[in-house]
């Protein structure tokens, strides 16, 4: 039945679905009764969060739980604006960056203005702009057979520039596909960009790159103030469950920002543990390098099952599973184990695959190679029967 409230929900509302999380551990045991179960499925740090972070949110006191945070963040701000050699006033905070991304869409869309993103960006784009009016357009992304399969074709996203664009989208490593861009073309189609369209880029999964030409886009702020770059807490820093996410950009876009910022957006524990997880070089350190040597294992076994990956950067695999996927999928849920279909951005025989420890990737493995032998296995018996 359709549901009676929709024509008093704004237009670009009326479009959407809503996005599409991994599904929780506690979901899963309720509705297929296994235990012991892994989440490969978010693309959150397997091995959580440091010990000092731990310990910086065991020592808030008691009372401050009842004060508002200091919802101007600024020691926070301090702290990231030593880390990537900017002011203060560069910095935007969020519950998580996609309030960030939201802000943005809400500062500089409307409809008749338009977006550009790629095919296969990530889902939250398409939700930010069309809540506000705007038009997403999206740009093809290359070939599965190019270098960088699925991966973002600037000149497609070039191509769809007009008068109306305000914002481009682009996320550098891209989940679902774990593809980046490197520094020259990207310096170039900035360069090319006119004046009134802005452009993000978002490095959720810049800790975990190791390319040397994968830019660090805040290091352009200088030279190209109509840029905006996005970071979280929620991946390499294990904070997900906190919700911390921020902008660098030109202290007057932050100005722009904070004009529509929530007063009180980022909460006091995910400030303390953003402070304490900046602090704690190790733990990051430490997560990257596992992330690397586990991502490395993982496709070398998944090659091994005749399956291919497209190359990641990010801290997760997207697998072609070469069938349908959503019966792997599920099949594997009744294995504990919960892994991502992407069926959502239009990949219905893919896989996404977060990388965990080596014991749940481990894991993962067995599972999967129980489940293709069982598929092959039913697939040949059927063939034998003719
Ligand atoms: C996970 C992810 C984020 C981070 O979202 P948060 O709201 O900070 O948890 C942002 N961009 C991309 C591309 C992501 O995959």
């Amino acid at each position: 039945m359709s549901n009676p409230y929709l024509r008093l929900a704004a237009p670009g509302v009326r479009g959407l679905k809503p996005y599409q999380p991994g599904k929780p551990i506690s979901e899963l045991e309720r509705e297929y009764g296994v235990t012991n179960i892994i989440k490969l499925a978010s693309n959150e740090n397997p091995l959580g969060p440091g010990n000092r972070v731990l310990e910086a949110l065991r020592d808030i006191p008691d009372g401050e739980l009842s004060r508002y945070p200091d919802g101007g963040g600024f020691e926070l701000k301090q702290a990231l604006a030593r880390r990537h050699g900017v002011e203060p006033e560069c910095i935007t905070l969020g519950n998580g960056s996609n309030d960030v991304l939201v802000m943005i869409a809400e500062a500089f869309l409307q409809d008749s203005l338009e977006a550009i993103h790629s095919q296969y960006a990530f889902a939250v784009y398409p939700i930010a702009i069309q809540a506000v009016g705007a038009t997403a357009c999206v740009a093809p992304a290359l070939p599965a057979d190019s270098d960088s399969p699925y991966g973002h074709d600037l000149s497609a996203m070039a191509g769809l520039i007009s008068e109306r664009t305000r914002l481009i989208f682009i996320a550098n490593p891209n989940n679902p596909t774990g593809t980046w861009v490197r520094a020259e073309p990207l310096r170039t189609f900035i360069e090319g960009l006119p004046q009134h369209a802005l452009l993000v880029v978002d490095q959720a999964y810049g800790e975990y790159m190791d390319d040397p030409e994968y830019p660090d886009c805040v290091d352009w702020l200088d030279r190209f103030p109509n840029l905006i770059v996005t970071h979280t807490f929620s991946k390499a820093f294990g904070l997900a469950g906190l919700r911390i996410g921020y902008a660098v950009s030109a202290p007057a876009i932050a100005e722009i920002l904070d004009r529509i910022r929530q007063p009180f957006n980022v909460n006091l524990m995910a400030n303390v543990a953003a402070l304490a997880a900046l602090e704690d070089r190790q733990h990051l350190a430490h997560s990257v390098e596992m992330n690397a040597a586990e991502r490395d294992r993982v496709q070398t076994a998944l090659a091994g099952f005749g399956l291919h990956c497209v190359p990641s950067a990010g801290n997760f695999v997207l697998v072609d599973m070469g069938q349908p996927a959503m019966p792997v999928y599920d099949a594997l849920l009744r294995k504990s184990v919960i892994v991502r279909p992407v069926a959502n951005y239009g990949l219905d025989r893919h896989l996404r695959i977060s990388i965990g420890t080596p014991p749940e990737n481990d894991r993962l493995l067995q599972a999967l190679g129980e489940v293709l032998d069982a598929a092959s296995g039913a697939h040949s018996e059927a063939g034998n029967g003719d």
